[in-house]
């Protein structure tokens, strides 16, 4: 049997088009950056592919399947670079990204295969699909007949770029995701499969005018449960190879963003084009499902007043909707933080904000200190503008994954101050700064969907909080798109818009 020479690399990054920042190379290497042996490494058995996130991602579980196939294969480990969702990334970054990439890819010689790892619903400064560009431009340098198979977020933003330049896309199938390395597993399968000539690649995909629906899109509670569990279904067909359902993420500028439904069989279309269509109408059947109830500061605090066993034998967990750090936002909203100064006198609050400036200032003075200062209002001031802090210094010191971080205590509240970005979405972001989750009364978190199943030890009660900022489900509605657009716009039916957003 034949060895088949498989590569495999990683370019990821949520974009929120709204944020005012850009992502640097220097935002990838911080983070998450690994090229040839040093990504073999990291991705080996017992080895964590992602610091501080994830012990084993979509590459590793790439890497494991191909090591247990039957079939002999050279694995080709080419680069993995992975940053936080933040705003768009420079021409210069995405540039150098996708040149380095195209250069170890022709350095790899003759290969019979390629998984690429992607978000899906990255944007650069001159493209508003620069995955779709990537994976047109690897097509070219492969040429047809090597399989090109790539993972998604399940928030991608699907476009014909991607579909038509790819042989297969697989997204994530669980929200919150917990599935990266069951994707990479199943896309080794998959890429195996189509190297040997065992199975051809046949896909259909649907987009729809859809921004938002599906309640709180939770994979396990209605009504998106029944849509995951019917492409699971779908698949028990061994003519189905994988079904996608993606709930694009709102804060994107691409004209024809949209929910979309993506079906890959085996060399049949016709099961594909029915299948996507299906799937198309269940997602649809659920847009006017609304989102879950968002609380200003004031009621937020109050409820957790009330909720006085939630907060004896846990706490009551606050998500900052407004600026979810995990979805692009700049992670230095001061509402949240002025309101429970100014309103939780008495509860025991932990609350998080980036500010290297004033990281840098206070990271000099010894613990204990009083200290006076104005933090946040630099990045976004007219969204978020600047608090005045008065209160002691609690810890200095490295936060793992956000940089340095101080703590200030003003009253009952817990300010930590990161140089980074904190997607605040475990427990251990505060414990790590000397702070007892279990002890306090309301804990802000920084994220959407991973921290229910990280903090669900402590969390007896969810707030979700609205203030002003760019990940607000309304801030995206500023956004102009090709299309009529759901919910903005009263659309009857989204095969229009599909027809065209697809040739
Ligand atoms: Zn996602």
């Amino acid at each position: 049997m034949k060895t088949l020479r498989l590569a495999y690399a990683r370019i990821a990054q949520e974009t929120n088009a709204l944020s005012p920042l850009f992502t640097e190379l220097s935002d990838f290497e911080r983070v998450h950056y690994f090229e040839g042996e040093e990504l073999a490494k990291v991705c080996g058995a017992k080895q964590t592919e992602a610091q501080g996130f994830l012990k084993n991602a979509e590459l590793s579980g790439f890497v494991r399947a191909c090591e247990r196939s039957k079939a002999p294969i050279e694995l080709l480990p080419l680069l993995s670079a992975w940053a936080v969702p933040s705003g768009r990334l420079s021409s210069r970054c995405m540039q150098t990204l996708s040149e380095r990439l195209k250069e170890l890819l022709s350095e790899a010689g003759e290969i019979d295969g390629l998984y690429l790892c992607l978000h899906g619903a990255m944007r650069s400064e001159d493209s508003v699909d620069p995955d779709g560009d990537l994976i047109a431009e690897l097509r070219g340098l492969l040429g047809d007949q090597v399989p090109l198979i790539a993972s998604l977020d399940l928030h991608a933003v699907m476009t014909p770029l991607k579909a038509s330049n790819a042989d297969a896309l697989c997204a994530y199938r669980t929200n919150p995701h917990r599935d990266h390395k069951t994707v990479g597993r199943r896309c080794a399968e998959l890429l195996i499969d189509f190297a040997a000539k065992r199975k051809r690649p046949c896909h259909a995909w649907r987009s729809l005018p859809m921004l938002l629906g599906g309640g709180t899109t939770l994979d396990f509670l209605p009504p998106m449960r029944a849509v995951f569990a019917r492409m699971k279904e779908m698949e028990k067909d061994p003519r189905v190879l994988y079904a996608s359902a993606l709930m694009s993420q709102p804060w994107h500028d691409h004209p024809d963003l949209g929910w979309a439904s993506y079906v890959l069989t085996d060399d049949d279309p016709d099961l594909a084009e029915t299948l996507a269509d299906e799937l198309a109408d269940m997602l649809w059947a659920t847009k006017d499902v609304p989102p879950p109830a968002f609380e200003s500061v004031g009621v937020a605090i109050s409820k957790a007043r009330k909720a006085k066993l939630s907060r004896q034998f846990g706490a009551v967990f606050f998500c900052d909707t407004s600026d979810v750090v995990t979805a692009g936002a700049p992670g230095e909203n001061t509402a949240i933080i002025r309101g429970l100064i100014e309103g939780a006198q008495g509860l025991t609050c932990l609350a998080a904000l980036r500010d290297e400036g004033a990281v840098a200032q206070l990271a000099k003075l010894p613990i204990g200190s009083s200290v006076e200062l104005e933090v946040g209002g630099k990045l976004d001031p007219t969204i978020s503008p600047a608090l005045k802090l008065e209160g002691v210094l609690t810890f200095s010191g490295e936060s793992t994954g956000f940089g340095r971080a101080v703590v200030v205590r003003q009253g009952s509240v817990h300010v930590c101050i990161t140089e980074n970005s904190p997607g605040v979405m475990k427990p251990d972001f505060y414990k790590e700064l000397g702070l007892s989750v279990l002890g306090a009364d309301i804990v802000v978190v920084k994220n959407l969907f991973p921290w229910r199943l990280f903090c669900a030890l402590y969390n007896r009660k969810t707030v979700n909080v609205q203030t002003l900022g760019v990940t607000d489900l309304d801030a995206a509605k500023v956004l102009e798109f090709n299309d009529p657009m759901h919910p903005m716009d009263e659309v009857k039916d989204w095969r229009e818009a599909d027809r065209r957003r697809r040739y």
